[in-house]
């Protein structure tokens, strides 16, 4: 199936149109002011006027109806120079309506067609001059009058500055159009950059826990399986830090599960004070917390998590009317001293945990050594 012709097509078969009723008129009236001296009948005025006055609006019609209306306005171009060729030798004009009818004839082709126009003016006009010196003879030369001369210098010269206007408005539309890609381009890329935008805080939001900000434990698991391989890689340690926030249930029950939610925003805020770029703070449960500490030792670790651990039991967290003053247990484990693996280091820093909690809570606990060890 055809597709249907775009606008900027319709528009083309538009200007086509409007230029050659102007352009056939003015070479009417300038054949028609040569032929006054010459008196020609009714049959040639006839066809004359059939061509240049009424071919224009017919030619417009048929190729506004075609599926393919810049096929048929080259059908069109190439039948107006055969037929400017067949006047030129039936009625033999002088050498400047000759030049004007072979203008009219391959301007248009050649702005349409380039260089291959020009060639296929020139044969269609001569193809035309032969046919019509084959069927009404050839009549030569004739004398130009000089209100034709001055009639086709004036045609001429409105001829170029149609052509000229023409590119004028061609190259002001093409312009606008480009200026209009060029904002659709823009719009296009903001909408872009604000999808990317979207698409990291989605991503963001995926990855964190909506009450604190910290990280969530399905993040913690990919963060630690990445941070782990490239310790074993680089033959770094790795340490953990697992917290429970002591006795937390009586926050709850005391101040309210409200004030218990401020005071699990005040610990994960304390912690993220805590951390190095690379660290990763994540809560791990209800009131559990994990720090990922890569590269850091042992003895490191338990000095971060005694801060930890002094920090919040020195601060009493404020929420409205209520301050709130809660401990740690904090149960540590690295690699590679306590095991190599994610779920063994975890395993480990859990049971020093308990311990912690076993041994009185508020405290740092280091997990033992793997049996094996
Ligand atoms: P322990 O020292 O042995 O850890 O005692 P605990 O009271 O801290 O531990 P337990 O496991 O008995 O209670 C934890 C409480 O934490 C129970 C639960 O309601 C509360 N909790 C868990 N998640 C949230 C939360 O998102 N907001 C609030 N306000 N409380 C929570
Ligand atoms: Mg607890
Ligand atoms: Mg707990």
């Amino acid at each position: 199936m055809t597709p249907e012709p775009s606008p900027r097509i319709h528009w083309i078969v538009r200007m086509n149109h409007r230029n050659r009723t102007g352009c056939f008129a003015m070479l009417f009236v300038v054949l028609g002011a040569h032929l006054l001296d010459r008196p020609q009948g009714a049959l040639v005025w006839g066809a004359l006027a059939l061509q240049f006055l009424l071919g224009p609006q017919l030619q417009f019609w048929l190729a506004r109806r075609s599926p393919r209306p810049m096929k048929a306005e080259f059908v069109n171009m190439l039948l107006d120079s055969v037929a400017f060729g067949a006047w030129q030798a039936v009625l033999g004009f002088p050498l400047a309506l000759t030049v004007a009818l072979f203008i009219g004839a391959s301007v248009n082709l050649t702005v349409f067609r380039g260089l291959r126009g020009v060639g296929e003016s020139t044969g269609s006009f001569a193809l035309g001059a032969l046919l019509g010196a084959w069927l009404g003879g050839w009549a030569g030369p004739t004398e130009a009058g000089g209100f034709a001369l001055v009639l086709t210098a004036g045609a001429l010269l409105a001829y170029v500055l149609l052509v000229a206007f023409t590119a004028y408005t061609r190259s002001v539309s093409l312009h606008e159009a480009r200026q209009q890609v060029r904002v659709s381009e823009r719009a296009l890329q903001r909408q872009l950059d604000e999808n990317q935008i979207l698409q990291a805080q989605l991503k963001d939001q995926a990855q964190r826990d909506a009450l604190t900000g910290v990280f969530n434990r399905r993040y913690l698991v990919e963060a630690l399986e990445r941070e782990l391989a490239q310790a074993q890689c680089q033959g770094l340690p790795l340490s953990l830090m697992l917290m429970d926030i002591d006795h937390f249930k009586r926050v709850n029950d005391t101040h309210g599960h409200q004030v218990g939610d401020e005071v699990l925003r005040g610990a994960a805020a304390l912690l993220g004070g805590h951390v190095r770029a690379g660290d990763v703070v994540c809560r791990y449960g209800g009131e559990e917390f994990l720090l990922l500490l890569p590269g850091m030792p042992e003895a490191q670790a338990v000095e971060r998590a005694e801060r930890c651990r002094r920090e919040l039991a020195e601060r009493a967290i404020t929420v409205g009317q209520a301050e709130v003053r809660v401990t740690l247990s904090i149960g540590v484990a690295t690699f590679p001293v306590h095991g190599d693996s994610v779920a063994g280091l975890i395993e480990c820093a859990d049971r020093a945990l308990y311990d912690a909690k076993r041994q009185g809570r508020d405290r740092v606990v280091v997990a033992m050594m793997p049996a094996h060890a």
